[in-house]
């Protein structure tokens, strides 16, 4: 979902009623997950709060007009963007449990992050939730982009055009990266892949999701706590059914850190995009490789831990195998794939650590994710000529389906979203947005676009009344 949130301009917001909560989660089978009004609701009802994305990229072009944290950008004037990387912050020191989870912190890099920030403020508020090590490992991800870009050949659009990429093509390229990561010495190799501007977007948006997950194991309770506070979340969450209060979250709304469960629930449409723009797969193959070889092995993992760590746990990816849908790899390949030095012995009391994550399924499922998930992150207010800054995924903003003339609008507020309702809305009656800014074409272009760029073909009530065909079930 790429397209532009609509400029605001209501005045006055009606408070959330409690209970019942405003929306729930049905489960289709055919059409997934999806929101529905649970009682009727006024216009200009805020649905989920405010929602937080997972993870984002700010593309390279606006990296130094942008605040990282609350995404103000001012048509490319950068005074107001007065700190940068974690330059001019007193970090605390990590205690010796923590440094073990998160690993230590390098002070030697030269290379920029590529973070800008307002202020102090933004600068902390974003260290603080992704954490003061990220810093470091964006600036290794930066040594590895290309200082020169290479000049494209150029391209045969007709020859592209003719490309249709196989299932099987796609399964290869990751089956044969499984194999090569068992030699130890191929994944240093890695460690030298340099990355083009797209790929090196693209492979911050990925290790900013890793570490995430990575941090959000880091700060597990322990089973007993989790399964009190599942109860609780469940008996504050009576609309919703058992399945989906995991998936929104424990507080039962969108505020907060979204979890990877949900982000990792998101349909994958990595054929879709593979099949519109084949020579994606090298570039995820490159972006693979990049992040295995940097942040992936046990060597990598050594040489920035402060604790050796005498085993890794497995990586668990539950919910890559749904998203992946009938392109999943067998157990018997997933067991195969695992990098042979992440060892055999597994110890069960091992730190959680970011380089088991570093893995094909983790980074298939959030490559995945991006396209007909992500938002843009359009510049505001929004206008016609407004810039696309970046991407970024809200996974519980995901659930709701588009339609042709919405009862939901979107709001961007800083690095949040909101979603309004447009007009009072009947109980039972689906919640949806509009994906693109499509409302003002004609039926055909309409479906043209959402098909292009949304991988799917529109049978909205309005596309079907317009088209003249019988309404959907
Ligand atoms: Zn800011
Ligand atoms: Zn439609």
């Amino acid at each position: 979902m790429s397209s532009p949130p609509r400029p605001s301009g209501v005045p006055k917001i009606p408070s959330i009623p409690s209970t019942p909560a405003p929306l729930h989660i049905r489960t289709d089978p055919h059409s997934g997950r999806k929101y529905h009004a649970s009682a009727a609701l006024p216009a200009d009802t805020d649905l989920l709060g405010r929602c937080a994305p997972y993870s984002y990229t700010i593309w390279k072009r606006f990296r130094n007009e942008v605040c990282a944290e609350c995404w103000r950008y001012d048509g490319g004037r950068r005074a107001f963007l007065t700190r940068r990387d974690d330059e001019g912050l007193e970090l605390p020191s990590h205690s010796p449990s923590e440094q073990s989870c998160v690993g230590k912190r390098s002070n030697t890099a030269s290379v920029s992050a590529g973070l800008w920030f307002c202020d102090e403020r933004c600068q902390r508020t974003w260290i603080s939730r992704e954490g003061a090590e990220v810093v470091d490992l964006l600036r290794q991800l930066e040594a590895a982009r290309q200082k020169k870009p290479k000049p494209k050949p150029k391209s045969d659009a007709k020859a592209q055009e003719a490309v249709v990429i196989a299932p099987d093509t796609v399964e290869r390229a990751w089956v044969t990266l499984r194999e090569k990561e068992r030699s130890p010495k191929e994944v240093r190799r890695w460690r030298e892949v340099q990355l083009e501007d797209y790929e090196a977007d693209m492979a911050r948006y990925v290790l900013l999701a890793l570490h995430g997950y990575h941090r959000e194991q880091c700060n597990q309770p322990s089973p007993q706590q989790s399964l009190v506070s599942r109860a609780e979340a469940e008996t504050h969450s009576q609309s919703l059914s058992q399945t989906d209060a995991a998936a929104a979250g424990s507080e039962g709304g969108c505020d907060g850190r979204p979890e990877w469960e949900t982000f990792a629930s998101l349909q994958s449409n990595e054929l879709q995009l593979l099949n519109a723009c084949p020579e994606i797969l090298e570039h995820q193959t490159r972006i693979y490789q990049l992040l295995k070889g940097r942040f992936g092995s046990r060597v990598a993992a050594r040489s920035s831990a402060a604790s050796s760590r005498s085993s890794l746990t497995p990586a668990p990816s539950p919910s890559s195998a749904q998203s992946h849908g009938d392109n999943a790899l067998s157990p018997e390949d997933a067991r195969a794939g695992e990098p042979s030095d992440t060892g055999s012995s597994t110890n069960l009391l091992s730190e959680p650590s970011l380089a088991d994550l570093v893995t094909v399924e983790n980074v298939r499922t959030i490559l995945g994710v991006d396209p007909g998930n992500s938002f843009g992150i359009w510049e505001t207010p929004l206008m016609e000529e407004s810039e696309c800054l970046g991407f970024a995924v809200y996974p519980l903003a995901s659930f709701f389906n588009h339609h042709c003339a919405p009862n939901v609008r979107k709001e961007r507020d800083g690095r949040t979203l909101r979603f309004l309702t447009t007009r009072p809305v009947e109980a039972g009656e689906e919640l949806c947005i509009s994906y693109g800014h499509v409302e003002t074409m004609d039926v055909r272009t309409r479906r043209q676009e959402l098909l292009e760029g949304w991988y799917f073909k529109c049978r909205c009530g309005r596309c079907t009344a317009e088209a003249g065909e019988s309404p959907r079930t």
